[in-house]
């Protein structure tokens, strides 16, 4: 019997998860949901200095924006716990402790200005960093020395001097490293906390973790966690490096490529549905030209044998056309729900609040085909909200019409609005087409200087649907300032 599949996400809370490592928690996500198994977060919080207030939290809102559930984690419990490092610190302690008392691991008391110095002449000499074992060899009177003027060491691994390290990964094939090449790595910092190294390998065999998904940025670390393994004693999981993101320029996706939080993803109004599938496509395929997927065909389909081999370009023109199609497929119960929040924060101060549901609702359906952002909405439609528009002049006069005629086509255009009857959109088309006709102007122009008076703005959703949505009243006042507009 093959065991079953437990993998895990286990970020560090260093601030605002970056894209990159929720989609490594979306592989993981969709390999559970696929397979049947389970899907465990551990927050790797041993990183005193590194640790930034609010980032858990951050975290998990961003996974659960995105519907990636976990079954094991904070919050959720589990027989594996405690999720959180900093509360397991026992654990690394013991396993320190193992592999010193069999001469795996060691106590190193150089001081951070002995290392510096150390540093500072490797990299004079263009030689690669890495500790150069002073302390290896230390003999027990030698320690009991340190250790009697005060000095709290460091535990370091000792790392065979020769011989490979050899994986097999499931993307990149066998992995081969030279043992020569790893230095002394510490596992126990002298305030107690395990480093990343000792702490990921305890507990990814703790947490009984089958495949361990992340990304290639860690696969150096890959050879220290098998060396640990095995001086433990300890079966290690199934290895797959995945790809890095990657920015247009091919270099790993950071800040100066533009947003890289999926916090400030959900802030610039793209939806979640959106990111899911955009994620799971990057450097993932079904086969190499689907590009919309549920969520449900994602986990259906999920494999880790087509994750790719090299890096995968993060794609804004795609996203933004992705969020296009996704806001158009939502009901407009759901893109009003999903675009209020979005309003309330983008309209300007002076409309009142709360917003009115029903209003809103009217009006979304008019932008649903144009929008690409839920944030674009407030630009979009604040003419909808606001008493006063303020445009220039020239808006209101179409090519090839004097300011007159423009004049005498909006006060005609004002007084039969005021003949009562429907003011829906088919009424008003056939009321202005045929008033064009009548005027000799060409539908493009009276069109052009009645959007101008009622939106203020050149561009905007069908005219008459918005004509209809500001009703009569609001029409007629607006026309009435363009007309106070084109007399100044
Ligand atoms: N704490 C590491 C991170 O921040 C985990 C890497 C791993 O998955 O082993 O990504």
């Amino acid at each position: 019997m093959t065991e079953p599949v437990r993998v895990r996400f286990a970020p560090s809370p260093t601030g605002h998860p970056h894209v990159g490592n929720i989609r490594t928690a979306m592989f993981n996500w969709l390999f559970a949901r696929h397979t049947g198994g389970k899907f465990i977060l551990r927050i790797e919080d041993t990183d005193v200095a590194r640790r930034v207030e609010g980032a858990v939290e951050s975290i998990m809102d961003g996974l659960r924006w995105l519907g990636l559930d976990w079954d094991e984690g904070p919050g959720v419990g589990g027989d594996y716990g405690p999720y959180f490092q900093s509360q397991r610190l026992e654990l690394y302690r013991r396993a320190a402790e193992s592999l010193l008392a069999q001469g795996n691991a060691y106590c190193c008391y150089c001081s951070p200005e002995r290392l510096e110095e150390m540093r500072k002449e490797q990299a004079r000499l263009k030689q690669p960093p890495g500790y150069d074992r002073l302390c290896r060899g230390l003999s027990a009177e030698e320690r009991a020395e340190k250790e009697a003027e005060g000095i709290t060491p460091v535990v370091r691994f000792r790392v065979p001097l020769d011989g490979e390290t050899i994986f097999d990964d499931l993307i990149w094939g066998t992995v081969v490293f030279e043992n020569s090449t790893l230095d002394d790595f510490v596992l126990l910092k002298s305030d107690g906390y395990p480093t990343y190294h000792l702490a990921n390998v305890v507990d990814d065999n703790a947490m009984e973790i089958s495949h361990v998904i992340r990304a290639e940025e860690w696969i150096s670390s890959t050879p220290r966690h098998l060396l640990l393994y095995q001086a433990l004693g300890l079966e290690p999981p199934q290895f797959v490096h995945h790809p890095m993101i990657l920015g247009p320029d091919r270099a790993k996706l950071s800040k100066r490529h533009g947003a890289v939080s999926i916090t400030e993803y959900r802030e610039h109004g793209y939806l979640p549905e959106t990111m899911f599938n955009f994620l799971a496509l990057i450097g993932w395929s079904l086969d190499d030209k689907t590009e919309l997927m549920t969520r449900q065909e994602l986990i259906d389909n999920f494999s880790l044998s087509r994750i790719g081999k090299t890096g995968a370009i993060f794609n804004r023109d795609k996203l933004d056309w992705m969020n296009g199609v996704y806001i158009r497929r939502l009901s407009t119960d759901d893109f009003t729900r999903q675009g209020l929040p979005f309003l309330d924060r983008g309209l300007p101060p002076e409309v009142k609040r709360p917003l009115s549901v029903d209003y809103v609702k009217e009006i979304m359906p008019l932008v649903q085909e144009r929008a690409k952002t839920l944030a674009e909405l407030p630009g979009l439609v604040d003419f909808f909200f606001v008493d006063e528009l303020h445009y220039d002049v020239n808006l209101l006069l179409p090519k090839e019409m004097s300011r007159e005629r423009v004049a005498e086509a909006l006060e005609i255009s004002r007084q039969r609005m005021d003949k009562g009857g429907p003011f829906d959109n088919e009424s008003l088309e056939a009321l202005f087409r045929s008033l064009a006709e009548e005027l000799g102007v060409k539908t493009g122009q009276l069109f052009g200087a009645l959007r101008g008076a009622v939106t203020g703005r050149k561009a905007s959703p069908p005219l008459f649907q918005t004509m209809a949505v500001l009703g009569r009243e609001r029409c007629q006042k607006r026309i009435q300032s363009a007309l106070h507009k084109l007399s100044e």
